[in-house]
């Protein structure tokens, strides 16, 4: 295994602390040939056992990630691959279900195995909110320090408090997300900090096990669509990346298509791509789903060659549109914070122009937790935002007396 530029196709060995080719280019793993098909048979074996390492979600499928028996887990990536009935074949791989309520999990087990493995004592990330979350846990976990780098007022209050309680140090910045991934990079070559967002090629290797659990969850019958919203672009990167390397292996012969989803407000890559990918212009980024709240995704050039080889989409979709799927995925009980709804509201775009037909299997990449962001669920349902009236009456104000409360029931359930 190597690191190699996907730009110029310089390697450096694995080993090499460095998250950017000399030339600038990005860096991924290059992986070890994979035996065939044969491989899914020793994945599904791993079902029955009791040891964390093939439990996991992401060690399950170590040969496609990192050669560990040893890995710091929890284990994560267990999630469950729901049907959901307002469509026909459509599912939701809710990675809202991992240990610290996001699929950054699948990243930060495979991140800080290797950060302890190349002796760190630190380990540090520019976050919207969940990677940091994730990381301050596995940090804990492995007797890492953790140092985050936050944009102030800017993190959904479940993220902010997992990064508290886990122990981390909070570098607060006075700006935004874009700013603090700007310094943190610089920081952590110059102090000697282990860099854990998603410019760390390791990381991404542990994102694809999103797409092969959930193949894995159907059997390897891919879909026509995977569904992904889209910030820094790690996931569009990665799903790329897995579907190339089973494709290779003959696991799968079909590629799914990627539809990734942006908001409105921060949505660098979906102009690229409606321009052909001739420019990319950075944005200053404003949205409610703070998690995609990305004006300048690091991981571009590999996520357009992502879209590119799977012949995928990039849509983007406005707030209103993002709360309004939010609400749709939380009345069926699959709660979610606003950025994984986004998937759904690009899901109804798509089909209402017509690139994905109606007969066609979809799967959406549910990203987060509700519980991650409990303020915009209290809003949305105390009549804070316009638009969402009808949750008005949802609370009901009352003395404790059974009369009155017997007569507002009667109302309720007529
Ligand atoms: C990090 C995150 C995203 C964005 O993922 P990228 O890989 O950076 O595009 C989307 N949703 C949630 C909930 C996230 O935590």
């Amino acid at each position: 295994m190597k690191l190699k530029c996907i730009k110029c196709g310089k390697e450096y060995s694995l080993d090499d602390v460095r998250y950017r080719c000399d030339c600038g280019g990005l860096l991924e793993v290059t992986q070890k040939e994979l035996p065939g098909p044969q491989i899914v048979s020793v994945w599904d074996s791993r079902l029955g056992s009791k040891k964390a390492v093939d439990q996991s979600g992401v060690w399950r499928y170590r040969e496609m990630v990192l050669d560990e028996e040893n890995p710091v887990t929890f284990p994560e990536g267990k999630t469950n691959l729901y049907t959901l009935p307002v469509r026909k074949g459509l599912f939701a791989k809710h990675e809202g279900e991992n240990p610290t309520g996001s699929f950054k999990d699948r990243g930060m087990t495979a991140g800080i195995t290797f950060a302890k493995k190349l002796g760190f004592r630190a380990v540090a990330c520019a976050s919207t909110g969940n990677t940091s979350a994730s990381m301050a846990a596995y940090a804990a976990r492995a007797g890492l320090k953790a140092i985050v780098f936050l944009p102030s007022g800017k993190v959904a209050a479940g993220k902010l408090a997992q990064a508290l309680a886990y122990g981390s140090t909070i570098f607060e910045i006075n700006g935004d997300f874009d700013d603090a991934m700007r310094i943190v990079v610089n920081i952590s070559q110059d102090m000697g900090i282990y860099l854990l967002n998603s410019l760390n090629p390791v990381r991404l290797e542990g994102q694809k096990t999103i797409v092969i659990d959930m193949l894995s969850q159907l059997d390897w019958e891919p879909p026509d669509w995977i569904i992904v919203p889209g910030g820094n672009l790690g996931n569009t990167s990665a799903f790329g990346k897995a579907l190339r390397e089973l494709k290779m292996a003959g696991i799968i012969e079909k590629l799914p298509r990627i539809a990734t989803i942006q908001a409105e407000g921060a949505s660098p890559f979906y102009k690229s791509f409606k321009n052909g990918f001739k420019s990319f212009e950075p944005m200053k980024a404003e949205t409610v789903a703070t998690a995609i709240r990305i004006g300048n995704p690091v991981n571009f050039e590999k996520a357009k060659n992502s879209i590119i080889f799977t012949n995928g989409v990039v849509e983007s979709v406005s707030d209103r549109e993002i709360l309004e799927a939010k609400v749709s995925l939380d009345s069926a009980g699959i709660g979610v914070e606003p950025a994984s709804a986004a998937t759904h509201a690009g899901l109804r775009k798509l089909e209402q122009s017509g690139i994905i037909k109606p007969h066609e299997k979809v799967v959406l990449v549910l990203t987060g937790n509700l519980l991650k962001d409990p303020d915009i669920v209290k809003r949305i349902h105390s009549n804070e935002i316009e638009g969402f009236e009808r949750f008005k009456d949802q609370i009901i104000k009352v003395n404790p007396e059974l009369d009155e409360i017997k007569s507002r029931l009667r109302e309720v359930i007529q």
